[in-house]
């Protein structure tokens, strides 16, 4: 990757028009380097400024949240949506609730979002949204009453054909469930407006384990062009939640050793691998009773935790001797020493369940050391992917069974993967999965919005 004049003059723009939105930035550089390969032989779409217009949300909806606490504290938060592109479907993605949670990341993630549902081939736009409201440790009725309140807005801006929002860190089953009873109490309307929903009411089978199950079908892909397996492969995991789980339930089903999983507080190595009854420990634990990663290294013996501060330069996690990674937990948590000690370490399959974790850095030396790495826009589109599989469901009033739905996903994977390879072939960069899920993904949404006129 090299910086060309258009690159820099693109980012010197986006720097002055939306400043103190680092995530944004990163985002829009690493896409707009791969797309210069696209500019050089189709200059109508820099004459339609269309990578400009792209990068400028359609909308954005910025409100308070005020709710009250267990003992009648009032607190307020901010909620958000950006719909960021309507071009080729109505705008599709999740909602983040996390302390961390600014205008920035949610741009950073919507805009990814845009070309990430271009490539799962089903017609979706992109959007973002949530909340710098942290559910850890609130009781479940204030997560309601915040979830009550959030939507009591944004049920004004959402709607099944408008805008479809899901899960992300933070949001889960429970919270989905509180949103989506809100929103048809509001609108006397039993929609799909949501997707993750509850098998009873609306959900789709497999849904909750795509995101995970879609990083390791695209990694599986991957090995395979290097006629590899994953049997017996010494998988990295980070993260403890959902997309963490369904990776590491899928690894241990393709015959892999996955041997860590973190949260924000550190993370366990386990060296004799983690197992299916440990990985039900982990859900249990996560998903019931909300505890945190290092109680898994006091149940179990021989596993390692150690504390990890999120404002270090490196992740010991990153740290060991494996073939394969699975960032699953957050943007930026693979730093460029990270990169470079996984490489040192060996590994050479690197597949992102989470969205951009790996900073800019770390995906050059990743490229350059020419090992498979899958950026996530293309290896965590499995998730948004059974989302429209459940949107598909929802208005056809009719439910598949778990085969089905797995096998949607299974096959979906394989022609992001396949899309991916070709498409950074015919760009001349051929192993480049990051050029192939930029270009790709980017030449959908550019050709939807030339046809559309200048909206
Ligand atoms: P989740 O269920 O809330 O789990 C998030 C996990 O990551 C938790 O273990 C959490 O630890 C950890 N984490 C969150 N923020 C962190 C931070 N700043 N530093 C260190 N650890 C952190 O969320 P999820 O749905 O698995 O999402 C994980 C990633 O996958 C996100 O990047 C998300 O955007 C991406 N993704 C999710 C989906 C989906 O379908 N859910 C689809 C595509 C991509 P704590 O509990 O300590 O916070």
């Amino acid at each position: 990757m090299t910086t060309s004049t258009f690159v820099r003059d693109l980012m010197a723009d986006v720097k002055a028009k939306n400043p103190a939105e680092p995530e944004f930035h990163q985002a829009v550089q690493e896409v707009a380097e791969s797309l210069e390969l696209v500019l050089e032989r189709r200059p109508e779409y820099r004459t339609a400024r269309i990578i400009e217009r792209m990068i400028e949300p359609e909308r954005v909806v910025m409100f308070r949240v005020p709710w009250q606490d267990d003992q009648g504290g009032i607190h307020i938060n901010r909620g958000f949506r950006i719909e960021m592109n309507s071009a080729i479907g109505p705008y599709k993605g999740g909602l983040r609730f996390h302390a961390s949670v600014n205008l920035g990341i949610l741009k950073f993630l919507a805009f990814e979002q845009v070309l990430k549902n271009s490539l799962t081939t089903l017609p979706m736009g992109g959007g973002k949204g949530g909340s710098d409201f942290d559910p850890k440790g609130k009781s479940d009725n204030e997560v309601m009453r915040f979830c009550q309140s959030f939507m009591t807005e944004l049920s004004r801006h959402i709607g099944p054909d408008t805008d479809v929002p899901a899960g992300d860190i933070g949001v889960g089953g429970r919270e989905i469930g509180f949103l989506f009873g809100q929103y048809k109490r509001l609108r006397n309307e039993f929609t799909g407006v949501l997707t993750g929903k509850g098998l009873n009411w609306g959900g789709s089978l497999i849904r909750p384990e795509a995101t995970g199950y879609g990083a390791v079908y695209f990694a599986k892909e991957m090995l395979a062009t290097r006629n590899q397996t994953f049997e017996g492969k010494t998988c990295l995991v980070s993260g403890s939640g959902n997309v963490a789980q369904y990776t590491v339930e899928k690894l241990l089903q393709l015959g892999a050793k996955p041997v860590t999983m973190s949260d924000s507080d550190g993370y366990v190595y386990d060296e004799a691998g983690i197992t299916t009854d440990k990985l039900n420990f982990v859900m249990d634990l996560k998903n019931v009773r909300r505890g945190r990663i290092k109680d898994y290294a006091d149940k179990y013996k021989g596993v390692v935790y150690t504390a990890v501060d999120g404002r270090a330069s490196s992740n010991p996690l990153w740290d060991h001797k494996a073939d394969c990674a699975f960032p699953s937990a957050t943007q930026n948590e693979i730093s460029a020493t990270d990169a470079a000690n996984l490489l040192r370490n060996g590994v050479y399959c690197v597949s992102e369940g989470s969205n951009m974790p790996t900073v800019l850095d770390g995906v050059r030396q990743f490229i350059d050391a020419k090992i498979l790495y899958a950026p996530g826009k293309a290896s965590n589109a499995g998730g948004v992917a059974t989302s429209g599989l459940e949107m598909s469901q929802n208005s056809m009033r009719l439910s598949w069974t778990r085969d089905e739905v797995d096998d949607r996903l299974h096959k979906i994977m394989q022609s992001i993967h396949r899309n991916c390879r070709e498409t950074a072939e015919a760009f001349g960069t051929p192993g480049n999965y990051v050029n192939g899920a930029n270009i790709a993904g980017f030449l959908k949404v550019a050709d939807a919005m030339m046809d559309q006129g200048l909206v």
